[in-house]
């Protein structure tokens, strides 16, 4: 058994790992390298929460990545996951809170909040703005006062902890485990993009793989003629995280945080507000918008961008932006991951359409690979 594994991103590699991990001979292969600003995981946030990525299987999968993320980041001396708070602001429109009849309090139908938030590892809680203030005294996250959340309109939040991979240094460490193998035979940048599953599959002959395992993302759209998978484009500013100036309500308050908020008036569905610290970087996002295949920040996105990271405490004049950049997230509205029944002899598993949540199921979905793979 050996098997060509398509596409080196957070899918690609970390399949790759799995099946090297359970003594599968792997031969691994992309166009470009992992660090190639194409790649969607690259430029990714890697902040571990389900978003956009709809399968009955995504709260497995999470959880199954929770695991080893969360492990990693309680390592010493790791530089691949960081653990951190991560705030969510909610305004009183949520459907989730609900004002009680006879006193101004509010309760949250628990019910409804998604699984994964049951984890109890990630301490999930809500806190009114007042509590997260309060917190906030002991806490010193570098987040806006009560005082500017109340003015924009903001309740309360959703707080909770949670890992955020550094992508690129993530990317890197997973291909050198593969590299590192005698049995894996690797090249991934050889500039050439499969057409078709037939293509593939020749390729697949051609290295003596007798399975192909198709990781390659948005390429699927072409490959496969998928049209249920579209990109969710989204655009980052990347700002310098070291000695990253605050506006001056925030002096004092040291500890780096995750923020973000779908809810107005800083976000919305398609033009979520977030912040998150990863690795050198603070990423400043963001936009959800499906179809929309632009290919760089527009002048009105990247002023956009610029007032959340001001709205979200950051001194944006003062500050040392190092780049920007756009991606597209494979969205489908179900994760193709299985086996397509083809004619010829080599097998097909399919491994794409992991939307907003690449590095949050990525573990989950190699495993889930692997188990195709070797149950028959
Ligand atoms: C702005 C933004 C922020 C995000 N933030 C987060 C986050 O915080 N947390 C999170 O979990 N997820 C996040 N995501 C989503 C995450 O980035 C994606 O889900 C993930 O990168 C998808 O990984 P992938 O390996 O399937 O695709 P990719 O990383 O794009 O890798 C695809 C691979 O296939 C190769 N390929 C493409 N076409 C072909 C072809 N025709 N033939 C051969 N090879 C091909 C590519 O070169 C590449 O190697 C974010 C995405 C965006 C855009």
């Amino acid at each position: 058994m050996r098997a060509l594994v398509v596409g080196s991103g957070a899918i690609g590699l970390r399949t790759a790992v799995e099946l090297i991990r359970r003594k599968v001979p792997v031969t691994l292969r992309s166009p470009v390298s992992p660090l190639h600003p194409s790649v969607c995981s690259i430029g990714a946030g890697g902040l571990w929460m389900p978003f956009h990525c709809d399968d009955s299987r995504t709260d497995r999968w999470a959880s199954e990545t929770l695991d080893e993320l969360w492990s990693l980041g309680k390592e010493e001396d790791n530089d691949l996951v960081e653990i951190m708070p991560a705030v969510s602001l909610e305004n009183n429109n949520n459907e989730l809170v609900r004002q009680t009849e006879d006193t101004n309090s509010t309760y949250t139908d628990t019910d409804k909040l998604p699984t994964w938030t049951k984890d109890p590892r990630l301490e999930f809680q809500q806190l009114t703005v007042e509590m997260l203030g309060w917190q906030n005294i002991v806490k010193k996250l570098r987040i806006p006062t009560e005082e500017e959340l109340k003015r924009a309109g903001y309740w309360h939040a959703w707080m909770f902890q949670t890992p955020i991979v550094d992508s690129p240094k993530m990317l890197q460490a997973l291909l050198k485990e593969i590299e590192e193998n005698p049995d894996a035979d690797v090249d991934v940048e050889t500039g050439e993009y499969y057409e078709s599953v037939d293509h593939m599959q020749e390729v697949a002959q051609s290295l003596s793989c007798d399975t192909v395992i198709n990781c390659a993302g948005m390429g699927s759209h072409a490959m496969c003629q998928d049209k249920n998978l579209v990109g969710g484009r989204g655009v980052l500013l990347q700002v310098e995280r070291n000695n990253c100036p605050r506006r001056p309500s925030l002096q004092g308050m040291e500890q780096d945080a995750v923020l973000l908020t779908e809810a107005r008036p800083w976000g919305s569905d398609t033009e979520p507000c977030y912040m998150i610290p990863r690795g050198n970087i603070i990423a400043i996002g963001g936009t959800y918008l499906e179809g929309d295949t632009h290919p760089q920040l527009r002048d009105s996105e990247r002023k956009r961008l610029m007032e959340n990271a001001q709205l979200m405490g950051i001194d944006i004049a003062n500050a040392n932006i190092l780049g920007e950049w756009t991606g597209f997230r494979p969205y489908r509205p179900i994760v193709r991951c299985e086996e397509e029944e083809t004619q010829g002899h080599v097998r097909v598993i399919h491994s794409y359409g992991h939307g907003g949540s690449g590095w949050t199921v990525n573990v989950g979905a190699a495993k889930e690979v692997a188990d195709i793979l070797l149950r028959t």
